[in-house]
C-alpha cells in the first residue's frame, strides 16, 4: 500500500518526487478524453524509471500469441490498443546539459490533477549539475470539447544565473510496447512534414490504422512570441528547435497544440484535412481559453455524475477520482469503442474489452448519461454476434450458438489460457444480463426486440449445448468451467455459471413470449432468419426445470462448485500478512487447491439475482464466503460493499467502499504502477448508489433504501431515469429528493411510496 496522495476533494496531489514510485504516479495522474489518453509521463527527458504510454482508442495491433504449449482453439493474436505517437516531448538543454530530473537535485516537486477542470499540473524546482536552478510549471489537457486534440503549456524560469537554452519540441512515432510478445515494433513510418505545422504520419502493421499527428508550437520568451525555430525531420520524428538566452529570473513558455486523427474515423484521403481543421479549432485560442473550454466541458459531466460527500475527504476524493477516470475512458458516442480494464493508463489487459463492461460499468453509464451511451455498449456486442457464433464454432458448438470472447476488440477472441478462454464462459451470461439490466432501467423494448433478443438466442443456444444431462443426478450439469473466481479452474458445476446460464435461458423464453404478444410478425421474421425451432424452446425449458445448482443444506449455502467443502477452510484473517497478496507469494498450484476466493463468485450471483433470495439466505452465503475472499481482483470489494450494505453490515460496507474507491490511490493490490483499475471504478459508484443508497429498479419503479456511514455528514448524487432526473441527498437524520425534470415520478424511498413533482412546481 502507499499513502502519499494528499487528500483533497477536487484534486489528486503529490508534493514530492519519489523516483522509485514514478510508475505508480504516472498511472494515478493519467489523463484522457475517451478518444485518447496517456500516462503522466514527463514532457522533458527522464532517464529514470518510467513507463511511456499514449493510446488512441480503437487503434490496435494483433500481437501474435505467445504461449508455452499451444492448445487447439487458441487465438492467433492478442489485440492491444498500442502505445502511439508521443506528442508531449520537449528536449531541453540548459547550457548544453539535458534537463533530466533523474540527474538533477530536486528542490521541490508537485503534481496535481485538477479533476474539476480536467487539467494536469506539474511544477518543480531543480538544480542542474552545473548549479543552475530552474523552476518549471507545466499544464496539460486532453480536450473533452474537441476530442481529437490535446495541448500543453510548459514554462521554464532560470532562477539563479543566466543560461543558454535550446528546446526541441517534437513528435516521436518510434514508440514500442513493453509487453510486445516478440519484441516486435508495431508501427511503420509513412510521412514526415515540416513545411508549416509539424506533421508525422505513422501506420500500424497488419491492421493498417493510419494516424496523422499535427503539432503547432508557440513559444514566448519573457512574454514575447518567438518566430518559429529550426525544424527537423527524420524517420518517425519531427521536431522544432528554439534557442534563447535567459537572464536570471527570465522564463520561456512553450505551448504545444496537437491534433491526432486516424483512419478509424476518417477516410485516408481526408486525414490531413481533418487534422488541420481540428488543430485550427484549438490553436486559434489562448491557453487560458482552452482551460475555460475544458472546465466548461467537465462541468457538464460533473453536473450529471458527481457524488458529493461531506465529512470524509478521503471518500470524497476517491469517488471523484473514480468518476473522473471513467469519464476520461469512455464517452460513449462510438459503438465501436469500449472500456478496457486499464483504460488509457497502461498496457496490461491490452486496452480491450472484458466482461467487466457489462457486469460493472453499464449501470454507471445508465444512470449518469442519456440512454444512448449505455445502448452503444450493448451495440458493441450486438455487432460482434456473428464473430461470437464463429468463436463458438471453433470450439465445436453449432447451430447459431454464440460464445462471446473473454477478451476482444473486434469480436474475435484474444485470450490464450485454456482455463479462461475455453472455460470462463460465465462472461456470456453477463452480456445477456446487461441486456436485461438495460431494458429494466430504460424500458427500451424496441432495442430488446430488434437487437437484444438475437443476442439472447445466440447465448442461450450456447448454454443449451454446453450443459449435459447427468444420468446419475437426473439433472443438467455443466462440467469443466472457471467461475468469476479465477483461483479455481476446471471445476464442475460452478454455481454462478449454472445460475446465470439457466437465468438466461428463462429470460430468453420470456422475451420470446412477450414479443409474441407485442409483434408476432417481427418475432417470426427473426426466428425464421435464425432458423429457430420449437424444439429448442422445449429443450431450454427442460434445462430450466432440471438444472443442477450445488447447495449445502446443512449450512444453508450455495456451493461455489462441486466439492468446495472438501477444502481446508481457514479464514483469510488467519493468513500471515506476508503471504498476501497470494498471487504474488504462493505457487499457482497452492492457490488452486486452497479455499481462497479471488473475487465475488457465489456472491456475484447473489448480487445479480438478489430478488430471488431472502435475507437469511443472502446473509448465510455472505458470512460463509466473505471470510474466505482475498479480493485480489479489483472487481471484488464493490460487490461485497453492496451486499454488506443490504445486510445492514454498515462497517463492512464502508470498509469495502474505501477499499474499492481508494484501490488505486492507496495501491491496495500493489499493482497500480501497471495502470489504473478503470472498470472496477464503476464498482465504486455502484457501492454508493446501489450499496449505501440502495438504488434498485423493480417493476419499472426506482427504489432507494438508504444508509449513511457514521462519519459522513451527507452524500448526494443525481440519477437519470426514463427521462427524469433526480437529485438525492442523504444526511444522518434526513433525506431530500428533488425532481429536476418536467414530469412527475413515483419512487419508493425507504419503503414509502413518494410522488415527486418537478422541482419548479413544488
Ligand atoms: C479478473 C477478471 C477481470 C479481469 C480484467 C481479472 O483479474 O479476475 O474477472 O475480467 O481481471 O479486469
Amino acid at each position: 500500500m502507499k499513502n502519499y496522495i494528499i487528500r483533497d476533494p477536487w484534486n489528486i496531489i503529490e508534493d514530492q518526487f519519489r523516483a522509485e514510485h514514478n510508475e505508480f504516479s504516472e498511472s494515478i495522474f493519467s489523463i484522457g478524453n475517451g478518444r485518447m489518453g496517456q500516462r503522466a509521463n514527463f514532457e522533458e527527458t527522464y532517464s529514470g524509471k518510467t513507463m511511456q504510454g499514449s493510446y488512441l482508442a480503437g487503434v490496435y495491433y494483433p500481437d501474435k500469441t505467445r504461449v508455452g504449449w499451444w492448445k487447439n482453439g487458441y487465438p492467433e493474436y492478442f489485440a492491444k490498443v498500442i502505445n502511439a505517437v508521443q506528442w508531449i516531448g520537449l528536449d531541453i538543454q540548459i547550457d548544453g546539459t539535458t534537463l533530466d530530473l533523474a540527474q538533477c537535485e530536486i528542490i521541490s516537486f508537485e503534481r496535481r490533477l485538477d479533476m474539476k477542470a480536467g487539467v494536469l499540473y506539474r511544477s518543480f524546482k531543480a538544480k542542474m549539475p552545473n548549479g543552475t536552478e530552474v523552476e518549471v510549471t507545466a499544464k496539460r489537457m486532453y480536450h473533452l470539447f474537441q476530442s481529437d486534440t490535446a495541448s500543453l503549456q510548459y514554462t521554464l524560469r532560470v532562477l539563479n544565473s543566466d543560461a543558454d537554452l535550446a528546446v526541441r519540441s517534437y513528435l516521436d512515432g518510434d514508440v514500442v510496447n513493453r509487453d510486445s510478445n516478440y519484441d516486435e515494433r508495431f508501427w511503420v513510418p509513412i510521412a514526415e512534414d515540416i513545411q508549416d505545422d509539424l506533421v508525422l504520419v505513422t501506420e500500424t502493421k497488419k491492421t493498417t490504422f493510419r494516424v496523422e499527428a499535427r503539432l503547432r508550437n508557440v513559444c514566448y520568451v519573457g512574454g514575447t512570441a518567438q518566430p518559429s525555430g529550426i525544424k527537423r525531420k527524420e524517420q518517425f520524428y519531427v521536431g522544432e528547435e528554439l534557442h534563447a538566452h535567459l537572464k536570471a529570473g527570465e522564463s520561456i513558455r512553450m505551448e504545444k497544440y496537437v491534433a491526432m486523427v486516424s483512419s478509424l474515423n476518417h477516410p485516408l484521403d481526408k486525414l490531413t484535412e481533418a487534422a488541420q481543421n481540428s488543430l485550427e479549432k484549438i490553436a486559434s485560442k489562448s491557453y487560458d481559453e482552452l482551460i475555460q473550454l475544458q472546465t466548461a466541458a467537465w462541468a457538464r459531466i460533473w453536473e450529471e455524475s458527481d457524488i458529493q460527500i461531506e465529512g470524509d475527504v478521503a471518500a470524497q476524493q476517491a469517488i471523484r477520482f473514480n468518476i473522473f477516470q471513467l469519464n476520461q475512458t469512455y464517452t460513449g458516442e462510438d459503438a465501436r469503442l469500449n472500456i478496457g480494464p486499464k483504460g488509457f493508463t497502461g498496457e496490461k489487459y491490452g486496452g480491450v474489452t472484458y466482461w467487466d463492461t457489462e457486469a460493472y460499468c453499464l449501470p454507471f453509464y445508465l444512470a449518469t448519461q442519456e440512454p444512448g451511451i449505455a445502448r452503444n455498449l450493448l451495440l458493441y456486442r450486438y455487432q460482434h454476434l456473428e464473430k461470437a457464433i464463429e468463436n463458438a464454432g471453433k470450439l465445436g458448438f453449432n447451430k447459431g450458438a454464440a460464445l462471446y470472447p473473454m477478451v476482444t476488440i473486434n469480436g474475435e477472441e484474444c485470450h490464450n489460457e485454456w482455463e479462461i478462454t475455453f472455460e470462463e464462459i460465465h462472461r456470456n451470461g453477463a452480456i445477456a444480463f446487461a441486456i436485461y439490466n438495460y431494458v429494466r432501467y430504460t424500458d427500451d423494448r424496441e432495442y430488446l426486440a430488434t437487437h437484444g433478443l438475437e443476442v439472447l438466442i445466440g447465448i442461450s443456444r450456447f448454454w443449451a449445448q454446453r450443459v449435459n444431462w447427468s444420468e446419475q443426478k437426473q439433472q443438467y450439469v455443466m462440467l469443466g468451467v472457471t467461475g468469476p473466481n479465477e483461483y479455481e479452474n476446471n471445476v464442475n458445476n460452478n454455481w454462478y455459471t449454472n445460475k446465470i446460464a439457466v437465468w438466461c435461458l428463462r429470460y430468453t423464453l420470456e422475451v420470446i413470449a412477450q414479443e409474441q404478444t407485442q409483434d408476432e410478425d417481427r418475432l417470426y421474421e427473426l426466428l425464421s432468419r435464425l432458423d429457430f425451432k420449437t424444439e429448442e424452446s422445449t429443450l431450454w425449458q427442460h434445462i430450466v426445470d432440471h438444472i443442477y445448482l450445488p447447495e449445502d443444506n446443512d449450512r444453508g449455502i450455495f456451493l461455489q462448485q462441486d466439492g468446495f467443502l472438501d477444502k481446508e477452510l481457514i479464514p483469510v484473517a488467519e493468513l500471515p500478512a506476508e503471504v498476501r497478496p497470494l498471487n504474488q507469494h504462493w505457487s499457482w498450484d497452492r492457490i488452486l487447491r486452497s479455499c481462497y476466493i479471488k473475487q465475488a463468485d457465489v456472491l456475484q450471483g447473489i448480487y445479480f439475482f438478489e430478488d430471488e433470495f431472502d435475507m437469511d439466505t443472502i446473509r448465510r452465503n455472505y458470512d460463509f464466503y466473505e471470510p474466505l475472499t482475498v479480493h485480489e481482483s479489483s472487481l471484488s470489494p464493490c460487490v461485497h460493499a453492496i451486499i454488506a450494505a443490504k445486510l445492514g453490515k454498515e462497517d463492512q460496507a464502508y470498509e469495502f467502499y474505501l477499499r474499492t474507491a481508494r484501490l488505486d490511490l492507496d495501491d491496495y493490490n500493489n499493482d497500480t504502477e501497471d495502470g489504473l483499475h478503470i472498470t472496477s471504478m464503476a464498482g465504486t459508484w455502484l457501492a454508493i448508489v446501489e450499496g449505501f443508497a440502495g438504488m434498485r429498479v423493480r417493476d419499472g419503479q426506482l427504489h432507494f433504501q438508504t444508509f449513511i456511514p457514521k462519519n459522513w455528514k451527507t452524500y448526494a448524487f443525481h440519477v437519470q431515469y426514463r427521462g427524469t432526473k433526480l437529485y438525492i441527498n442523504v444526511s444522518q437524520d434526513d433525506f431530500e429528493v428533488k425532481n429536476l425534470s418536467d414530469t412527475k415520478i413515483s419512487i419508493i424511498f425507504n419503503g414509502e411510496q413518494l410522488l415527486i413533482e418537478p422541482e419548479w412546481k413544488s
